[in-house]
């Protein structure tokens, strides 16, 4: 995973490389389109007539636009060019209708009107268009009235041109956004990659993340007309379900990427509401209520705003708490935070024209999702490390929680959920050790000397892949034993006891002998007896062999047609 999440990396980068020198790179000039000398409103309901009887009273000034009336107009006069234009084409917007009408110079009028389905968005370009009637030589204007705008772009942006190429953004462009969208996949993979290793929901709402900015590069750039031809008025809510997608979703990733400890829980809070409020106004804006017209793009454009300061907010906090992640969203969001205000103020009438600066937008989008994949890829590893840490940490603690500190031998906890397992591994043989007056050997020769016979004794009980032994507490062992002679491998070590003790060290004047209960199971048959049971057998054999002297075995043989059936032997020590 690491040599390709590297290979990625570099394909990113390289692509950076190459837009940043196509930006540098002049493209090859362009056939100037025309563009509009003055603007007009018009709130009266028949504006042919009026432009028909050149009642318009044109503003060629300022280019204050209003965009509450009911009609705008735009004047583009035609001059002495030699190629007549064509197509009348704006920035990717809505609207209710568009009149295009072209004067003559003896005033005669052509015009042709348009609902926004019938633009045609360009491909290549963030534009559509919309054909002009017949321009004649004499012809010397074209008027442009544009009932219910939405957006000044409409009006800012329109030009006349001759060609469609013309309106579209140049080859070179295109290929670097085409790079960039299909680049823009690669994480999607790499995220459900880790995401198949760690469950961490910011790894999701990172695909979702790049799956909107897919969406709004394709979209924003018309690279979707080569695939899959849409409409205008499909074409400009697509656009905001792809931006609110991408906007959304970053707020939820911001919320689970940053460090846990390294966000407040308010501003985490805020963040996910920010996420629905994005949501919910671009809902809102894509639905065009007719009613919202002269405020609606102000509202959707404001919108962003406490997004903006909020995700802001969080970076700051979790910084100045010492987040590292963080890092990774300062950096990967400060190009597409300029280019956000950017959009933001000059929408909402700040500054020059509105503008969605679409290219360095896009440029954006690559560079966030590029520094975004790191810090992914980082807090990855950060997590797995902790994770596996964590793991190795309780494997540890579980496997301490199992083991008797003292013997080293396992503890009954380590033994008894593993029962059932082990009597299918063939282990039929149970039988409990207990020293024999232990507590005298601590009385006489002290606690520690006690520790040094038990330590002795777990030694004696010589566990091995067929033996297993256990410290159940106290004094009092147990021995799990499979294969040949298992009752008289058991005995041996009992046996084997008051030698090993007397070799340990401790200065004993006596031998410390053990008494045993044991019993053995049928190979087949009685497989639902748990070790509860056979515990309470073996410990009644024990305390019979205490009673007959001590340092002695009683064991049964149990049978599985006649379990009561039962085969007593005594086996005194030699
Ligand atoms: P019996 O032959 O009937 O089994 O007599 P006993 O003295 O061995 O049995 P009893 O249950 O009376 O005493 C068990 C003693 O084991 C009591 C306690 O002091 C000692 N003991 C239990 N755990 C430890 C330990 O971890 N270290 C030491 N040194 N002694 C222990
Ligand atoms: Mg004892
Ligand atoms: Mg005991």
């Amino acid at each position: 995973m690491d040599r390709g999440f590297s290979t990625l990396m570099r394909a990113l980068c390289a692509a950076m490389a190459a837009a940043l020198c196509a930006c540098l790179v002049p493209s090859a000039a362009v056939a100037s389109p025309i563009v509009a000398t003055c603007h007009a409103t018009s709130g009266e309901a028949l504006v042919t007539q009026q432009i028909a009887a050149r009642s318009v009273r044109w503003d060629c000034a300022s280019r204050d636009y209003l965009l509450r009336s009911k009609t705008n107009l735009l004047l583009f006069p035609l001059g002495e060019a030699a190629d007549a234009p064509r197509y009348f084409i704006t920035t990717v917007s809505s609207f209710d209708r568009i009149t295009l009408s072209v004067r003559d110079s003896d005033g005669t009028l052509r015009s042709a009107s348009y609902t926004m389905e019938q633009g045609k968005p360009v491909a290549g370009g963030p534009v559509f268009r919309l054909p002009l009637p017949q321009i004649h030589s004499d012809s010397v204007e074209v008027i442009a009235a544009v009932d219910g705008v939405w957006t000044a772009a409409t009006l800012t942006e329109a030009r006349l041109t001759k060609s469609v190429e013309e309106a579209a953004w140049p080859l070179g462009t295109l290929l670097i956004l085409a790079a960039i969208s299909g680049l823009l996949c690669a994480p999607l993979f790499f995220n459900l990659g880790f995401w198949h290793v760690l469950r961490e929901r910011f790894l999701l709402w990172h695909v979702l993340v790049v799956v909107g900015m897919i969406g709004q590069t394709v979209l924003n750039g018309g690279l979707i007309q080569w695939f899959v031809p849409i409409s205008l008025g499909q074409l400009t809510p697509l656009m905001q379900v792809a931006l609110a997608i991408s906007l959304s979703a970053a707020c939820m990733f911001a919320a689970d990427f940053i460090e846990n400890e390294r966000l407040p829980r308010q501003t985490k809070a805020a963040l996910k509401w920010c996420a629905a409020f994005i949501v919910f106004t671009s809902v809102i804006y894509a639905l065009k209520i007719p009613a919202m017209r002269s405020f609606g793009n102000q509202i959707y454009y404001a919108s962003f705003i406490p997004m903006m300061g909020i995700l802001a907010l969080s970076m700051v906090q979790a910084a100045r708490r010492g987040s590292r992640a963080v890092w990774f969203q300062v950096v990967a969001w400060t190009p597409i935070f300029v280019i956000g205000i950017i959009r933001v103020a000059t929408n909402l009438g700040i500054g020059p024209e509105p503008t969605d600066a679409l290219i360095p937008f896009t440029f954006a989008i690559g560079f966030e999702v590029l520094i975004t994949s790191l810090g992914v890829a980082d807090r990855f590893m950060t997590l797995k490390e902790q994770r596996d840490k964590a793991r190795a940490d309780a494997a540890i603690l579980g496997s301490l929680s199992r083991r008797d500190p003292l013997t080293g031998l396992m503890n009954r906890r380590a033994i008894e959920p593993r029962f059932q397992a082990l009597r299918d591994e063939g282990f039929d043989t149970f039988a409990l050790v207990d020293l024999d007056h232990f507590k005298r050997v601590n009385d006489d020769f002290g606690h520690a000397c006690g520790d040094a016979v038990l330590v002795a004794v777990a030694a004696a009980l010589d566990a091995d892949d067929d033996t297993l032994a256990v410290r159940l507490g106290g004094e009092e062992f147990l021995l799990l034993l499979r294969g040949a002679d298992a009752a008289e491998r058991a005995e041996r070590r009992r046996q084997a006891i008051p030698g090993r003790v007397a070799r340990c060290g401790a200065d004993l004047d006596r031998l410390v002998t053990a008494s045993m209960g044991l019993v053995q199971l049928p190979r087949h048959g009685m497989e639902k007896i748990d070790f509860a049971e056979l515990y309470t057998r073996a410990d009644r054999l024990l305390y019979e062999a205490k009673s007959a002297g001590r340092n002695r075995a009683m064991s049964e043989k149990l049978t599985y047609f006649e379990p009561r059936n039962i085969e007593r032997q005594s086996i005194e020590a030699a």
